[in-house]
């Protein structure tokens, strides 16, 4: 066959964990794989904004036409603002390109894409950790930019390298590469730089010309409040000529995770009278077309629903809130069974981390065990799902990890 020569590939790590976890019949097995919210029972969840929505929709009688290439044009103002704001939509009117992507992930694709065709970056610089499919999306979209890291993570003081992050990209970038930062939630530490720290990296970037992506994956998920998590977003803007694009996801904070919805949105500097606004949206579709045409209807139909009404608005900021909240228990309760049961170390970090996960500490081989001995699972760097602790098995999972650790 054609094919002979292939390498045989197993699924990739959480979908092989999640996989095993399926598989495993132990009754106090506990799932801290993968990031989607689950409540205080371990199920999936609808919020109650995300039900409403799918009555007022009347699902029976829709058509399912088409969307235009760019998607949804209701949806695209909307999640502009949700964004960035009444204010910096206004002011930058003329000077953002969005279009509707297959959710975070098409996002991420289609910007890779797009700078590796039109303004050919030597570099990507992504967050040593960061988000798995993050160096797999520039591979396989971005074959002429390389792939390069910037320290983020201090493993022996559990919290961000700022001062390594700082000095990587100023003595290692090149004008015009490009910079993923994470916009809240980083994923998988839990760590995000505060207001300070953000003004220095836009600082830095803004002298090394670098061009900045935002990963905004978790935006009112992480705190609860869709303001806050967008503040870093919103502060670059405030940097006349610096140039950047948001990948935006609705998995999380919508709950519509398999509904793939997501946008592109690419804030363009007013250096001539004319911004080439125009021209970024219409190469932005034209790869969009050649490889998806365009993203999927229904989440936007969820989505629009949600944002034209002043109350399923407020009760989906509710939702969040509600989410984010039980995340905040979690995290304080087993926090709080590990310092009863005087497990070795500094648990500190579990709950100072923002967002669905946090990043352990744990090794390779105590994560192992966890997994072996007691039916835990979490991803092999020690990163896990806080969304998979309940008030039924944050007691187990902390007297595992205490056992794993002793
Ligand atoms: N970016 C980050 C940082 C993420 O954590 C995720 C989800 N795990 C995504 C993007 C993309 O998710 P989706 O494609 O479901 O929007």
């Amino acid at each position: 066959s054609l094919f002979s020569d292939l390498r045989p590939l197993g699924p990739e790590g959480p979908f092989s964990l999640e996989t095993q976890f399926i598989a495993d019949s132990d009754s106090c097995k506990v799932n801290l794989i993968i990031g989607a919210y689950r409540n205080n029972q371990g199920q999936a969840w609808q919020p109650p904004s995300l039900v409403e929505a799918k009555k007022r929709i009347h699902v029976e009688s829709c058509l399912h036409e088409y969307l235009p290439l760019h998607g949804s044009a209701e949806f695209l103002e909307s999640s502009k603002l949700l964004v960035l704001g009444p204010e910096i939509t206004n002011q930058a009117y003329d000077r953002i390109a969005s279009i509707q992507t297959i959710s975070g992930t098409g996002a991420n694709s289609l910007i890779a894409k797009f700078l590796d065709n039109h303004t050919h970056p030597a570099n990507i610089w992504l967050p040593d950790p960061t988000w798995v499919n993050h160096a797999d999306i520039w591979k396989e979209n971005a074959p002429g930019v390389d792939l390069r890291w910037y320290p983020y993570y201090d493993e022996s003081s559990r919290s961000l390298s700022f001062s390594a992050m700082i000095q990587t990209l100023q003595r290692d970038t090149q004008e015009n590469d490009a910079i993923l930062l994470h916009a809240c939630a980083h994923n998988p530490t839990g760590l995000d730089p505060t207001k300070e720290q953000w003004e220095e990296i836009a600082l830095v970037c803004k002298e090394k010309k670098l061009f900045v992506i935002f990963d905004s994956a978790y935006q009112g998920f992480a705190s609860g409040d869709l303001d806050h998590d967008a503040w870093a977003i919103r502060h670059f803007f405030t940097h006349p000529g610096l140039e950047f694009a948001i990948c935006q996801s609705f998995s999380k904070n919508m709950s519509l995770y398999g509904e793939r919805l997501g946008a592109l949105h690419i804030v363009v500097s007013r250096k001539s009278s004319s911004p080439p606004t125009a021209s970024v949206h219409g190469h932005l579709a034209e790869i969009q077309r050649a490889c998806v045409s365009m993203a999927p209807l229904f989440g936007s139909r969820v989505a629009n629903e949600i944002f034209k009404s002043e109350d399923l608005h407020l009760m989906w900021q509710a939702d969040l809130l509600l989410m984010s909240n039980r995340i905040k228990t979690m995290r304080k309760a087993v926090y709080d069974e590990l310092v009863r049961l005087q497990t070795p170390g500094n648990w500190d970090h579990v709950v100072h981390q923002t967002g669905m996960f946090s990043y352990t500490g744990l090794t390779e081989e105590q994560v192992g065990r966890l997994r072996k001995e007691h039916h835990v699972y979490m991803l092999p760097s020690g990163r896990a799902s806080i969304c998979g602790l309940t008030c039924a098995n944050f007691k187990y999972t902390a007297q595992a990890i205490h056992s794993v650790i002793t």
